[in-house]
């Protein structure tokens, strides 16, 4: 890390897990002793790491992880879109839906039926309706279906250097075109 970048304002960085796993984030936290250098140039909003659940601010970065399969992570997104000046899908789920999306070819109805009337081991068979549930949507979208993105970071999850890299090109300036094919991981 270089004495001019420790002297700039430290980044501000939301992230959220939307339809994800939330390995995105685990992989996120897996740079190791870089941690340490991350909390000098990072300062995190709203985010499930410290769990600060409101935007306090206008952040530099937005994460995003999962695609979008109900109401809720629509309004998420759309408040990450508002809130972050740099949005960044990240992962499968997030750039194509990943695997959530496999649901895509199967209507509504014969999930519903199939998961909440057929199931062997339901008590109630009953599809649940109750208002505070999130709207499911009529298929699983990736986030640039919804909003303008950014910038992307490949991988199911992506490396944990990725993140890394990413989040460094920004604090100095550079745009994020230092991506090659060695540096996505699926696994
Ligand atoms: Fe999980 Fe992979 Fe999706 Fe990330 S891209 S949320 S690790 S399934």
């Amino acid at each position: 890390m270089t004495q001019q970048m420790t002297q700039k304002k430290k980044l501000v960085v939301a992230t959220t897990s939307l339809a994800g796993c939330f390995g995105c984030h685990m992989s996120f936290l897996d740079i190791d002793e870089k941690i340490l250098e991350l909390i000098e140039i990072v300062d995190f909003s709203k985010s499930p790491i410290n769990d600060i659940k409101e935007f306090n601010q206008i952040c530099d970065v937005g994460l995003v992880e999962g695609g979008c399969c109900n109401s809720e992570n629509v309004r998420v997104l759309r408040e990450f879109r508002k809130n972050c000046k740099t949005l960044i899908a990240v992962g499968q789920c997030a750039i194509t839906g990943g695997l959530p999306a496999m649901r895509n070819g199967i209507s509504l109805k014969e999930i519903f039926t199939e998961v909440y009337l057929n199931g062997q081991t339901l008590h109630n068979k009953l599809i649940p309706n109750d208002e505070e549930i999130p709207m499911i949507l009529d298929r699983v979208y990736p986030c640039h279906e919804i909003v303008k993105i950014d910038a992307y970071l490949p991988g199911c999850a992506p490396r944990a250097e990725l993140f890394w890299e990413a989040l460094i090109a920004i604090a100095e300036g550079k745009k994020l075109e230092f991506l090659n094919y060695d540096s996505f991981k699926y696994d």
